[in-house]
């Protein structure tokens, strides 16, 4: 069984330390450890980074209000409506989906966590608060942005899982020029407009043209591949400038993939009705 100390000097050794760590994982990758998911939690903070994870709550998605956006990734006609809890922010209020990691970041004393009520983001480390500076529901990525404009170390690490997990890639596509997706959820009790990701089922596919700025590191008992935050957001851009259909999943009907590859909502705010 490893311990916090363990992870620690896998930490150093991978170059990770002092680093702003974006973690996308699954837990079962590092096998057993002393203290479970906190072990982890504990072995980050212990070595300088600050940790990002995606914390998002899919029960606060609204249907859409109306039909205001061309190019949105929305079929408005077979839209129904959406059951919805209102967010709260309370740290229950996370998808099972995002993993034990980030679940327990959440309980952390210390994590700070942005109000978007169904993508919002769990941050722990020394910049937490500058990394939160900017955000707001139709700035879905500011976390990000504000990691890409700081020369300052910065990693993705995906632990267990793959690209379809990877929240930065969607940030390349803004990137790339693409325009994210409007939604609404509910937020303490107000249905608000969002910005959000597309799909993301495709974007395994992009991993065999960026081998070459990909490291595999031991993470737990397990292997992690680690990508420098900056290089990778640029080179995921590049190769979506160039081949916009790079990203679709393997629906040809998929209409968020469809519209995403055309570039994404249009600005104008367009009635159709
Ligand atoms: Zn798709």
């Amino acid at each position: 069984m490893l311990t916090e100390k363990d992870l620690i000097k896998q930490i150093n050794e991978a170059g990770l330390a002092n680093s702003s760590l974006c973690l996308h994982s699954a837990y079962r990758s590092f096998g057993a450890l002393e203290e479970g998911p906190q072990t982890v939690i504990n072995a980050f903070q212990k070595s300088g980074c600050t940790l990002v994870c995606p914390a998002f709550y899919y029960e606060s998605q609204a249907f859409p209000v109306k039909q205001n956006y061309q190019n949105n990734g929305v079929d408005y006609q077979a839209v129904n409506e959406m059951r919805t809890v209102s967010f709260t922010g309370s740290i229950d209020q996370i998808e099972a989906c995002m993993g034990v990691i980030p679940k327990q970041l959440l309980k952390q004393e210390g994590t700070l966590r942005t109000y978007h009520p169904s993508n919002s983001f769990a941050v722990l480390g020394p910049d937490a608060q500058a990394l939160i500076a900017d955000q707001s529901e139709l700035n879905v990525y500011s976390i990000y942005k504000n990691i890409y404009q700081n020369p300052r170390p910065a990693y993705i690490v995906l632990a267990g899982v793959d690209f379809t997990s990877c929240t930065p890639i969607h940030f390349a596509e803004e990137v790339a020029g693409r325009r994210l997706f409007r939604r609404w959820a509910v937020s303490n009790g107000q249905v608000t407009e969002t910005e959000e990701g597309s799909c993301s089922n495709g974007f395994e596919k992009l991993r065999e043209q960026i081998q070459n700025i990909e490291s595999v590191i031991t993470l737990g008992n397990g292997e992690a591949r680690i990508y420098e935050f900056h290089v990778f957001i640029d080179a995921v851009a590049k190769i979506i400038v160039e081949n916009p259909d790079v990203t679709h999943c393997e629906d040809d009907n998929c209409i968020r993939c469809n519209d995403m590859a055309l570039g994404g909502r249009v600005v104008e705010e367009t009635l159709l009705t």
